[in-house]
């Protein structure tokens, strides 16, 4: 090995990619990336950005398609309303979707930062081409940087953050459909901005915050702040697959010669893999924690080996244990066991949301009360019921007592009709004919019907005297 490259890396590992050797902000100059991953990931990129600026516009039988409002604990996936008492699929959900990342994470590496990071969706295929398009190539970038402030540099940063506060400033009226609903938005867009000044602000600070991300912070979102990225290193195992650096067919390095017979590895040390990196790293080193997995360096180095007539694949997605020992990769005891562990929790999650009820009820004796004896020979018990109707329609109910006689009586309401989207509170007297109760205190099963259908069976208790 040269000096340079002992020292090199030595080194490499001192500080991350975004800080330099003075300790300053290291600015990345990313060549732009071109080949077969590039495009996947850019055709895969659009069909994100479609569906999330598309989605708050969808909907089904007149419900959001999908709807996370926070404020009032209102939930709409699917076009489905859950509401905090549902509470518990969203854990499960959120419990899966982690498991998902991880066994992602344990067999494919960062696939998840590369290919569908909301981060990396907007950085390199929404802000990066606007500067590439404004400001040109990066030297031309650096070099415009680096330039006195004319009136060519004015209007090229002008233009470029204009265009990045007023995506910021889609974005954040976007999330805000997402939380409001598209139409509500609608309407305060259309109502004085005067009686809306808490909302504005709000979408000010979220606008400045995404400019800020995408203009500034960058690649430091990725190598500092994300915690996904640091944890990276407890999940990764020698066979989890990663965007790799094949050590045994590039070293040693050298550069190519025309006409002179080689006698080092494929990697001709041409740093085009290093140049295209958005996070500033050189893939060669080894697995890092900056490495996003973004496969630009796959189709820089591909292109390489394509001009020398080389094989590709010097730079491509493989585990540590295939590129050591040449085997391909092998499914492990850790990715079997995540992997039923996440089935499990998929056809849990699948059961929950497909028996979701739409009328959820509770019943339970008003309390403070006691069991009062009335005519003909009957106790009677008074209930308080919380009826949570989850669709947009009115529902009228009927309560049934279930296996035994007895009688509801409704206070003040002849019959039940239950708003839509609203929880309505019932207070009805139970009365049982005495010799049916045996006990200080029975458990009753009542039926909530919608006309003939019984959609839910409710267990309660009912105070007697003591036997
Ligand atoms: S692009 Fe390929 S050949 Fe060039 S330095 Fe990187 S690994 Fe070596
Ligand atoms: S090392 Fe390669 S895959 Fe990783 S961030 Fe850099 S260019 Fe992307």
């Amino acid at each position: 090995m040269k000096e340079e490259d002992l020292l090199h890396a030595e080194t490499f590992r001192d500080r991350v990619s975004s800080v330099s050797e003075t300790g300053r902000r290291n600015w990345i100059y990313a060549l732009k990336p071109s080949g077969k991953w590039t495009n996947y990931r850019k055709y895969l990129a659009w069909l994100y950005l479609a569906v999330f600026f598309i989605m708050p516009f969808i909907k089904v039988n007149g419900m959001p398609f999908m709807m996370i409002n926070l404020p009032e604990g209102k939930f709409i996936l699917f076009s489905k309303i859950f509401w905090p008492q549902d509470f518990f699929i969203f854990a499960i959900g959120m419990i899966t979707f982690i498991i998902f990342i991880v066994l992602f994470t344990v067999i494919y590496g960062r696939l998840f930062c590369g290919w569908t990071c909301p981060q990396t969706v907007f950085m390199e295929f929404v802000f990066r081409p606007i500067e590439w398009l404004v400001e040109g190539s990066p030297s031309q970038q650096k070099k415009l940087n680096a330039g006195e402030w004319n009136s060519g540099k004015i209007i090229r940063k002008t233009i470029k953050h204009g265009l990045y506060l007023l995506i910021s400033f889609v974005i954040a009226h976007t999330f805000l459909a997402y939380i409001l609903g598209i139409d509500e938005l609608v309407k305060i867009i259309r109502e004085p901005l005067a009686d809306h000044v808490g909302l504005l602000s709000g979408l000010v600070i979220f606008t400045l915050l995404f400019y800020a991300v995408f203009a500034f912070v960058r690649d430091i979102v990725c190598t500092t702040i994300c915690p996904y990225g640091r944890l990276q290193s407890v999940m990764f195992d020698k066979d989890t697959m990663q965007i790799a650096y094949d050590y045994k067919r590039g070293e040693p390095r050298g550069k190519f010669k025309k006409n002179v017979v080689r006698t080092e590895g494929d990697c001709v040390s041409c740093l085009k893999c290093v140049q295209v990196c958005p996070t500033g790293i050189d893939i060669r080193d080894g697995v890092q924690m900056e490495c996003v997995g973004c496969t630009a360096c796959i189709d820089a180095c591909d292109e390489v080996m394509d001009a020398l007539h080389f094989e590709r694949g010097l730079i491509r997605y493989a585990s540590e244990n295939e590129i050591s020992t040449g085997k391909p990769a092998r499914f492990n005891t850790r990715m079997k066991a995540y992997t039923g562990l996440l089935g499990v929790l998929l056809v849990a999650m699948v059961f929950l949301v497909a028996t979701r009820k739409t009328v959820d009820t509770y019943i339970s004796r008003v309390k403070g009360q006691l069991y009062q004896e009335v005519e003909g020979g009957k106790i009677s018990n008074l209930f308080d019921a919380k009826i949570i109707n989850k669709t947009r329609e009115e529902i009228p109910l009927t309560l049934k007592l279930e296996g035994m006689d007895g009688t509801i009586k409704l206070v003040g309401n002849q019959q039940i009709t239950l708003k839509k989207e609203a929880i309505s509170e019932v207070t009805f007297f139970l009365e049982i004919p005495k010799d049916q109760i045996k006990k200080r205190s029975s458990t009753l099963r009542i039926g909530v019907y919608q006309g003939d259908e019984k959609i839910q069976t409710v267990k309660t208790k009912f105070l007697g005297p003591f036997k």
